[in-house]
């Protein structure tokens, strides 16, 4: 496995005590990559193929296969955040 440390800024906009306020935030982010996988390039969240029957489908909508009902884990395949906050 393979940690990343990184710090994410972000511009939120905010409804406060009867103004709106821009605020400017920094969270902490940590990402993991198993290393043993190959990155691959043309990688779609919303079309992953199943590793144990190849079937497609979207991985944002189900975790488990349609096809086999194997359970698919996004952080055995590529990328996956371990850890976001302040
Ligand atoms: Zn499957």
């Amino acid at each position: 496995m393979n940690l990343i440390h990184a710090d994410v800024h972000v511009e939120d906009t905010c409804y406060l005590n009867g103004k709106i306020t821009r605020v400017h935030d920094v969270l902490k982010v940590v990402m993991r990559k198993n290393v043993t996988k190959p990155v691959d390039m043309r990688f779609k969240i919303t079309s992953i193929h199943c590793p144990t029957c190849g079937g497609s489908f979207d991985a944002t909508k189900n975790k488990i296969c349609p096809y086999c009902s194997n359970v698919y884990r996004m952080e055995d395949i590529d990328w996956s955040v371990e850890m976001l906050g302040r």
